[in-house]
């Protein structure tokens, strides 16, 4: 231990706040250096007098009570900034918890909804392709949308909407009564130079139908849309351009 060090720890080392350790390296070097020595002798003499001849005051029960008060406030507000801190830690904890249960959830209703879409875009495929092979594609067949749309009535509990698109390259053949995700519902033909087009339509049920899809599934295109309350499918192998078209020429209505 060198003198510096010694110096800077008389002063614990006179109120017995040194360890054992400590305050053994000090006497060591005590014994062997005269200068601290006397500066540990001088501080001790001045400890004693200040015990012999120093005034005592009695710290008035004011001043007690201030003191004790401001540590114990101290100890509030230490106790405080704990529990604060204990809390904003569990809170972190369930808030990612929350979050990531929150995207699970999300990625389930994705998935889930995405295996809805994908089978009912699948049954709508095969139900076209059926409406065309079984030479069924029409139980009225009719250009006139006013033929066409009393016709539904009585066969469905809803009113599809029958539109006259011939001006815009889409003539109306005619209607249907389909079958499709467990119940029955309205194809409306229509048809694009050589190609046909099946627009299935039934009321909105659900937010999953709510979303615009446009997929190609076995060499056909599908639209999918909702628009007034209702759902819209356009089943067809025209290309998907013009099948957007034909939803754009819906909707516009
Ligand atoms: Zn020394």
């Amino acid at each position: 231990m060198d003198c510096t060090t010694v110096r800077a720890q008389l002063d614990a080392y006179e109120d017995g706040e040194l360890d054992a350790a400590g305050a053994k390296a000090l006497e060591e070097h005590l014994i062997g250096c005269p200068d601290c020595l006397h500066a540990e002798e001088q501080l001790s003499a001045l400890r004693r007098g200040v015990r012999k001849y120093a005034t005592y005051y009695a710290a008035p029960e004011s001043l007690r009570n201030r003191v004790a008060g401001l540590l114990n406030a101290q100890d509030k507000a230490h106790s405080r900034r704990a529990v604060l801190l204990r809390w904003w830690q569990l809170g972190a904890v369930l808030g990612t918890t929350a979050i990531a249960s929150v995207l699970c959830t999300l990625l389930v209703v994705t998935t889930v909804a995405d295996r809805a879409a994908d089978r009912l875009v699948n049954e709508l495929v095969t139900s076209h392709v059926r409406s065309l092979m079984q030479d069924h594609l029409l139980d009225v067949a009719s250009t006139d949308q006013h033929t066409v749309k009393p016709w539904f009535a009585g066969k469905l509990d809803y009113s599809p909407p029958v539109q006259d698109l011939s001006r815009a390259g889409f003539p109306l053949l005619g209607g249907r009564l389909d079958y499709v995700d467990g119940r029955p519902v309205a194809a409306l033909v229509y048809q694009r130079r050589q190609h046909r087009v099946n627009v299935y339509i039934w009321p909105e049920r659900g937010r999953t139908e709510s979303r615009e899809h446009a997929m190609a599934v076995d060499g056909y295109n599908t639209v999918g849309w909702t628009h007034d309350g209702m759902v819209f499918w356009a089943i067809s192998d025209l290309n998907g351009v013009e099948l957007s078209q034909l939803k754009d020429l819906f909707n516009q209505k």
